[in-house]
Order: structure tokens, then sequence, then C-alpha cells
């Protein structure tokens, strides 16, 4: 028996038997509708609750959000979020530092689930990069600035996502 098998895989290797399987599956592809996507070009359709760089988002008054409860740097499994807070003259508390390490980050979004005023959120940018470890450190100024800028779209996405919720 393990005699014929050897004979068969001989010949089989012998009329490249192997080869012509992958050939056929190629053929049959061929002349199917293309799936490839001509990128950037071309981009697939994004999820609302697609997790892409971090934002600081806003009140429309212009007040930040955030009230610095560091839930966010508490759950963060990859440590990447640093906070430091103090009490304003109002009484409310508010961040004076505001740190994500996106060289940390593996981008789980248990931020943006944890925060009890969706102030920080993923947004759908994703065309973004560093050419030094600084420039992966997203500070409050430019969380800020992204939220800013994302605004309109982080809104859409999160009046979409409460049916998710
Ligand atoms: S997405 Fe996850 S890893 Fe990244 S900062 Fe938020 S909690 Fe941390
Ligand atoms: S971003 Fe949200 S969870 Fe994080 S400290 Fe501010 S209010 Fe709390």
């Amino acid at each position: 028996m393990v005699q014929l098998m050897k004979i068969k895989d001989y010949f089989r290797s012998f009329l490249l038997w192997e080869l012509l399987k992958g050939l056929r599956l190629t053929g049959r592809y061929l002349f199917r509708r293309k799936i490839t996507v001509q990128y950037p070009e071309e981009k697939t359709p994004q999820s609302p609750r697609f997790r892409g760089l971090h934002a600081l988002r806003r009140y429309p008054n212009g007040e930040e959000r955030c009230i610095a409860c560091k839930l966010c740097e508490a759950v963060c499994p990859a440590v990447a979020i640093t906070i430091e807070s103090e009490q304003r003259d109002d009484g409310t508390r508010r961040t004076t530092l505001y740190d994500i390490d996106l060289a940390k980050c593996i981008f789980c979004g248990f931020c943006e689930e944890s925060c009890p005023v969706d102030s920080i959120v993923e947004t759908r940018i994703y065309e973004y990069h560093g050419e030094q470890r600084s420039d992966l450190l997203m500070t409050k100024q430019r969380l800020l600035e992204v939220g800013d800028m994302a605004e309109e779209q982080i809104a859409r996405d999160r009046a979409t996502e409460a049916l998710y919720r």
C-alpha cells in the first residue's frame, strides 16, 4: 500500500499534477469580477465604529468634554494614556496633561467605551504616520485639534452607534 502511494506520488510530481491543479484554480478566477482595491484612489467602506486616530471632543460651546475622571487611563491595557489634572476656580476638574502614546496603543477602543462624557473617541482617520517616536505622541492639544477637525463625522457616527450600544 505504501509502495503504491509512493509510485502515485512519483507520477504526480513527474506530470506536474500539483502545478496543473494550481493553474486550474487560477483559471477559474481569471475572468471573475476583480475585488482588488486601487488604494489610495479607491477606498473600502468603513464602519461607524472604525477605530482610527484618537481625538478629544468639545461641547458645542467650545468647552472640552473631558472631566479628568481618568477612567480611560485606568482601563487602557497598553498603559498608553497619561493624565494629570487640577481643579479649576469654578470647582470643576480638567486635565492639565493628556497624552496618548500611539506607539503603545493597540487600538482596542476601551478608552472610548469607558468615557462617561464621550470625550475621548477613535476617529475614522487612519492615514497618518510618524517619522520619529515623538510624532506618535498625541498631546492634549493635538487630540483637541483632531476632535475639532473631525467633530461632524464623529457626531454622525456616535448617533449611528446608538444602535449598537
Ligand atoms: S485604544 Fe486601547 S490601547 Fe489605545 S489608548 Fe485606548 S484603551 Fe489604550
Ligand atoms: S477622556 Fe473621558 S474617561 Fe478619560 S479622563 Fe476624560 S472624561 Fe474621563
